[in-house]
C-alpha cells in the first residue's frame, strides 16, 4: 500500500481476481478477434461494425456503470484494464469503446433518472452506440467560439451547425452535441442520429486511428425534444469538462497500449534480426532502446491505473486525467519512435505493424484535447 497523499486515498497495487479475469478475457478477445483485423481496418479506413457489435455483446460498453443503468458495475480500473488489452491489438477498435464512454459519462453524471434509464442504459448494455460532437471547423479547443446554435422551438430545440472530426459518426445512434443558445451559454444535448437533420458528410482521412468513422456532420435544423437537454440550460461547459475527463483517461490508456504493442514487436524483431553475425538484441544500442521503452511504459501505465483508481474512489480526476494524457501520449510517441529505430528500414514499410503504431501514437497527443491544452489545465491547477 502506498501512503495517502493530497489527491486521493491509498492505492492498492494488487488487481482483484475479478480484474485479472476481465483482463485475461479482454486479452483473449483482442488477440483472437481484434488483432487479425487491425491492419485491414487501418488500410481500408472502414469502420469495423462487426467488431463494434461483438464488443457490445461481450459487455465492454458499460463496464463502469451501475447495473440499474445497464452497466456491469465493475468500475473505472476494470474498464482501463479491458481497454488497454483491446487497444494493444488495435487502437481504433479500443477507441470505439473509449469514445462511447464519453456520452455515457455525461449522462451518468448530469442526466436525470429518466435519461439514465432511457439513454444511458441502452448505451451501457451495448444496444446503442454513442459519440460526441464538440469540434467545429473553427475550433477544437475553445468552447467560446462554438458556432452551432440551439434555438427554442415549441417543447424542444432546433440545432443548426456543422461539427468536424466526429468519431463513430456513421455508426453512432446517439451523439452528445454541444450548441450555444444565444445569450445563455453552452448547452449539451443527446441527439438521436435517426432524426432528420443529422447528416454525416465527408469522412476525415486521418493518418492514424483510421477506421474510427471520424467524419464531418451537418446538423441541419435538427429537432431535439426538451427531455434530451442534459443538465440545465447553460451547463454545457461543465458537462463537457466532466465527460471529456473520462475521454482523456481513455486516450491515456490507448497511448500506453500502443507503446506496449510497439515494445513487444521490437523485442521479437530484435531477437530475430541479425547484424555483425548476431541478433541485434545483443547490441547495447538496441538494449538501450528497449530499456528506455519499458521504463517509460511502466511509468505511464501506473499513472493511468492510479487515475482510474482515484475515479473508483469517487475523486474528481480532471487534473489527474490531464497529467495522465499528457505524459502517456508523450511516451507513446517516444516509444514508437524508438520501435521504428529498432526496426530500421523495414519498420517504415506499410506492411509492418510498427508503421501503424507510429501513426496511431501521434494521434494521442492531439485528439480529446491537444497537449498544449493539457499543459494549460495542469498549470492552472498548480497556480
Ligand atoms: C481521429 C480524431 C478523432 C476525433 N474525435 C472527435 C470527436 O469524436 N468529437 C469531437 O468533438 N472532436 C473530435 N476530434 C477533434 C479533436 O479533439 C480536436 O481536433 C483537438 O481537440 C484539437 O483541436 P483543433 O484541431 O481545433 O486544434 P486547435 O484548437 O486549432 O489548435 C491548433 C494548435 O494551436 C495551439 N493552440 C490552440 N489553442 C491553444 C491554447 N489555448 N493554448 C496553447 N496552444 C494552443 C496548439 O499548438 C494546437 O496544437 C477528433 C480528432 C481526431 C484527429
Amino acid at each position: 500500500m502506498a501512503p495517502a497523499n493530497d489527491s486521493g486515498g491509498e492505492v492498492d497495487f494488487n488487481l482483484s481476481e475479478q480484474q485479472k479475469m476481465l483482463q485475461r478475457m479482454a486479452r483473449e478477445f483482442a488477440t483472437k478477434s481484434v488483432k487479425p483485423l487491425a491492419a485491414e481496418i487501418d488500410s481500408s479506413g472502414q469502420f469495423p461494425f462487426d467488431l463494434a457489435m461483438e464488443m457490445a455483446k461481450r459487455g465492454y460498453q458499460g463496464l463502469p456503470y451501475p447495473a440499474q443503468y445497464g452497466g456491469s458495475e465493475v468500475g473505472y480500473t476494470s474498464y482501463t484494464l479491458a481497454l488497454e488489452q483491446i487497444c494493444q491489438a488495435s487502437m481504433t477498435v479500443g477507441a470505439i469503446m473509449a469514445v462511447n464512454t464519453v456520452p455515457e459519462e455525461a449522462i451518468f453524471r448530469f442526466g436525470n433518472e429518466e435519461q439514465k434509464k432511457t439513454l444511458l442504459a441502452p448505451l451501457a448494455r451495448g444496444e446503442l452506440l454513442g459519440g460526441i460532437a464538440f469540434t467545429e471547423a473553427e475550433t477544437g479547443s475553445d468552447p467560446e467560439t462554438i458556432a452551432t446554435i440551439a434555438r427554442k422551438s415549441g417543447d424542444g430545440y432546433v440545432i443548426t451547425g456543422q461539427k468536424h472530426f466526429v468519431a463513430l459518426a456513421p455508426a453512432a445512434d446517439l451523439v452528445l452535441v454541444f450548441a450555444k443558445r444565444e445569450g445563455k451559454g453552452l448547452n449539451a444535448f443527446i441527439i438521436d442520429t435517426s432524426s432528420s437533420g443529422y447528416n454525416v458528410r465527408e469522412p476525415c482521412e486521418t493518418m492514424g486511428l483510421r477506421g474510427l468513422g471520424t467524419s464531418v456532420v451537418y446538423l441541419d435544423d435538427l429537432y431535439v425534444p426538451q427531455q434530451n437537454l442534459l443538465g440545465e440550460e447553460g451547463q454545457g461547459f461543465e458537462i463537457l469538462l466532466e465527460a471529456i475527463t473520462l475521454g482523456r483517461l481513455g486516450v491515456a490508456v490507448e497511448a500506453v497500449a500502443v507503446a506496449q504493442a510497439a515494445l513487444e514487436i521490437s523485442i521479437d524483431y530484435a531477437k530475430q534480426r541479425k547484424a555483425l553475425g548476431k541478433p541485434i538484441a545483443r547490441l547495447p544500442t538496441i538494449q538501450w532502446h528497449l530499456a528506455e521503452m519499458v521504463s517509460r511504459i511502466e511509468a505511464g501505465r501506473w499513472l493511468v491505473y492510479r487515475t482510474a483508481f482515484l475515479r473508483d474512489q469517487g475523486s474528481d480526476i480532471k487534473y489527474e486525467s490531464s497529467v495522465a494524457k499528457l505524459f502517456a501520449s508523450q511516451i507513446a510517441v517516444e516509444v514508437t519512435r524508438m520501435a521504428m529505430q529498432v526496426h530500421g528500414s523495414y519498420g517504415t514499410m506499410k506492411t509492418m505493424e510498427v508503421e501503424r503504431l507510429y501513426r496511431d501514437a501521434k494521434m494521442t497527443e492531439i485528439y480529446v484535447g491537444i497537449s498544449e491544452i493539457q499543459r494549460n489545465l495542469i498549470a492552472n491547477h498548480l497556480i
